[in-house]
């Protein structure tokens, strides 16, 4: 990622910017009279994308060759940005401008340009804009893909109305290791939960007007050791059936463009690798968007060892498929004098500008008038954005333990002590930096339970940790004396700041050693404590769960992240969050995923000559898939529609899913799938299907599932996919240990 303030704006190319005098004679494109509301995006089809490649033949005609290589050059705001590359039309791209007014400028430079080919204007825009929603991978804890999309669409819709009309999102990335810092940005270790959220996240995001990227092709979430940018190394077999179906997904659901990844995949930097973008990518998956590079991915082919110098590191990523350079400004250095030296063809510099006009041209780019820079504040952080955004913020929250129902609170309880940065500061973590809008401030936890909770229980509050960062000591004994004086204590615990997303790859992945005896110290007490931990990745639990007798899970929710937290406290929301990735025992127990492969010598008997750790056990502390509510469910019932299913048929049955005691709530109901003998050896469980369902005290429903035969297939080392006869066990439960079980014939067709 990259903020602009992370990498740090060049303010004097800023200023300079913003002093541009619109030219004599210029024509601004007249502001609307009200931001308009963004048509949904789509890939035209038939006649219109036909007249639509027509159009780019035409254009195309029309460019000099300086003007095809400004549209494959990206640029960003800051870092010596200069304006006159618009009018010359040296960029058709650009990133991280997001104030409107500014905006706005770009435009006016678009109309005095030769050819007005409009900008695509690009942000990280993650999990919101003015209105932040939980991080990607609480999004997909809520196992909810309705609220997902919501959760794009708002963040497309606010991005958009400051005039962004391109995210670099969404990371498809699996992830099963926690060490990576990203892990935060994408949906957890299982593919088929991956798979639905790409798709609900790209079509939420294009609803609100946004072109999608899927990122970062290919494999960049298995960086060895869990450190970001190292080596990867996927077979081929695995790279198709672990990581391709959720860019698929994507891919299905429309994305306009791709990323590739900053890392090398079995010897290949990334972004140099023709047989990744163009024969499997381009040619295979018939992609018909365009591929953009990392930031300055293109340059670092040089330092991965694959380039000897700037120029040919810009003619190896071009030639691999790379069509737009993203800040490297190596495209726009040198691949004029590679064409006119006969290196890189015409014909595949047009297709590469082609590939760039074309998803313009599908945007409706062209036939765009831009809003008024004054207006889009109205849009912003809206009640119908922050009443969703409180909406996915209460279902991603997962409890991961509550000993003897401690929670919701009871009655009983006359006063909390609220401990920790995190609940006291009003601070909180945002991806991208939304420039000059509106900001919406998180509550404060401590203020949030107190308006919930009324007068009659009285909250008190110490910080115990210096800061909201949570990293350096504080009042210790303050905080133990603020707990001893009351009935509960609530310690909310975890990362913030620098400790998230890009380039935050731990190695240990307990608490922190601050925080791990402030809970040490409060534990001490005697009093019972409930923590509250807003990490951006799953934290190894095991030095304190047994000794708290509650643990709420909050991957950083955003804007209404307290509200949520403190109405779950406080028993008006009824937790149904599940974890989208394995909670270890142990940092060495990473990567962990629950769809492992079956070994020869599997753990039974805690033998020495089976699978396992001699300091650990096997199993990791919380299974994916897991999480509590306050109401139990009953699940039972599974029946198959039939027992025999031919190899391009459906599995389809049902299960009885019953309320049996607590309040209303949700439970998301699992199916997994195991192949008993394939040809290759075969996870001992895959997620095949999922669905949320909420139900009133005392009711029941009947849940139907199908899974298309076809979806059990693997791939081969060719990258062949194979889908074979034999014997399934159907599997569901309310997590990834399911305990029904039914058994299926799949038959080869006679
Ligand atoms: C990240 C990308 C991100 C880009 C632009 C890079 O460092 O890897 O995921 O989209 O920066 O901010």
């Amino acid at each position: 990622m990259i903020s602009c303030l992370r990498r740090g704006p060049a303010l004097v190319a800023f200023a300079a910017f913003l002093a541009f005098p619109p030219a004599a004679g210029a024509q601004s494109p007249p502001p609307a009279a009200s931001p308009p509301t963004p048509p949904a995006l789509v890939w035209k089809t038939g006649a219109e994308a036909r007249a639509i490649e027509r159009r780019i033949d035409a254009l195309l005609a029309r460019m000099t060759l300086a003007e095809k290589v400004g549209q494959l050059n990206l640029t960003g705001r800051g870092d010596g940005f200069d304006p006159n590359w618009i009018v010359t039309g040296r960029t058709g791209a650009v990133m991280n401008f997001t104030e409107p007014a500014e905006v706005r400028r770009l435009h006016d430079l678009v109309a005095r340009s030769r050819l007005r080919i409009p900008l695509i204007i690009g942000l990280d825009a993650i999990n919101g804009f003015a209105t932040y929603f939980p991080q990607p991978i609480g999004q997909a804890a809520t196992f909810n893909p309705r609220l997902i999309e919501l959760a794009s669409y708002w963040s497309a819709r606010e991005a958009r109305a400051a005039g962004v009309n391109w995210t670099f999102a969404p990371m498809v990335d699996m992830t099963r290791d926690a060490r990576w810092g990203r892990v935060m940005e994408g949906a957890g270790e299982d593919v088929h939960l991956a798979s639905v959220v790409a798709a609900a996240r790209v079509a939420g995001y294009h609803r609100g007007g946004l072109a999608t990227t899927a990122k970062h092709f290919i494999g960049y979430g298995e960086a060895e050791g869990g450190r970001d940018y190292d080596s990867v190394w996927i077979p081929v077999s695995r790279l198709w059936d672990y990581h391709m179906p959720a860019f698929r997904a994507a891919f299905d659901a429309g994305a306009f463009s791709v990323m590739t990844s900053l890392s090398a995949m079995n010897g290949i930097a990334s972004t140099a690798d023709r047989t990744l973008l163009t024969d499997v990518l381009k040619r295979r998956l018939r992609f018909r968007g365009f591929v953009v590079s990392d930031f300055d991915s293109v340059r670092e082919i040089i330092a991965h060892g694959m380039a000897r110098d700037p120029a040919e590191a810009a003619r190896k990523a071009f030639l691999a498929g790379v069509d737009m350079d993203m800040m490297s400004a190596l495209y726009d250095r040198y691949l004029a004098a590679e064409v006119t030296a006969g290196r890189i063809p015409r014909t595949a510099l047009d297709e590469a500008v082609r590939r760039v006009l074309r998803v313009k041209f599908h945007m409706g780019l062209f036939e765009e008038t831009p809003s008024d820079p004054a207006h889009a504040g109205r849009d912003m952080a809206t009640p119908d954005a922050r009443a969703d955004a409180l909406t996915v913020a209460r279902e991603s929250i997962v409890l991961l333990r509550n000993d003897r129902g401690l929670l919701p609170l009871q009655p009983s309880v006359r006063s909390i002590a609220v401990i920790g940065g995190l609940a006291t500061h009003q601070q909180d973590w945002q991806y991208s930096d939304n420039a000059g809008l509106p900001r919406v401030r998180p509550a404060r936890l401590t203020d949030e339970l107190a308006r919930l909770l009324g007068p009659d229980v009285a909250i008190t509050a110490a910080p115990g940790l210096a800061t909201h960062c949570n990293l350096a000591a504080g009042d210790t004994a303050g905080a133990v004396r603020t707990a001893e004086a009351a009935d509960l204590v609530v310690v909310m615990l975890g990362e913030d700041c620098e400790q998230i997303g890009e380039g935050t790859s731990r190695a240990h992945l307990d608490l922190p050693a601050v925080q791990q005896a402030l809970l040490d110290a409060l534990i001490a007490t005697g009093k019972p404590v409930v923590v509250i931990l807003h990490t951006s990745r799953p934290f190894v639990l095991t030095r304190f769960i047994e000794r708290v007798p509650a643990v709420l899970q909050a991957f950083h929710l955003g804007t209404e992240s307290r509200t949520a937290l403190a109405e779950v406290i406080a028993g008006r929301v009824n937790p149904s969050g599940k974890l989208p990735m394995t909670f270890p025992r142990a940092t060495g127990q990473v990567p962990i995923s629950y769809d492992r492969l079956p070994t020869g010598r599997p753990r039974t008997s805690n033998a020495r000559y089976e699978t396992g750790y001699l300091d650990e056990q096997l199993d990791p502390l919380f299974p994916f898939g897991y999480g509590l509510s306050y109401s139990r469910f009953t699940l039972d019932r599974l029946a198959l529609d039939s027992r025999d299913v031919p190899l391009t048929g459906t599995i389809a049955g049902t299960m009885r899913l019953a309320h049996a005691s607590g309040p209303a709530g949700s439970e998301v109901v699992q199916v997994y799938v195991r192949q008993r003998v394939g040809s290759r050896s075969r996870p001992v469980l895959q997620l095949k299907f999922f669905e949320k369902v909420a139900l009133e005290p005392g009711a029941e429903r009947q849940v139907r599932f199908s899974i298309p035969v076809r979806n059990l297939g693997f791939h081969y080392d060719q990258g062949r996919l194979r889908v074979e006869p034999g014997t399934y066990d159907i599997m569901a439960g309310t997590d990834s240990r399911p305990h029904l079980i039914a058994t299926v014939e799949v038959r080869a067709a006679r």
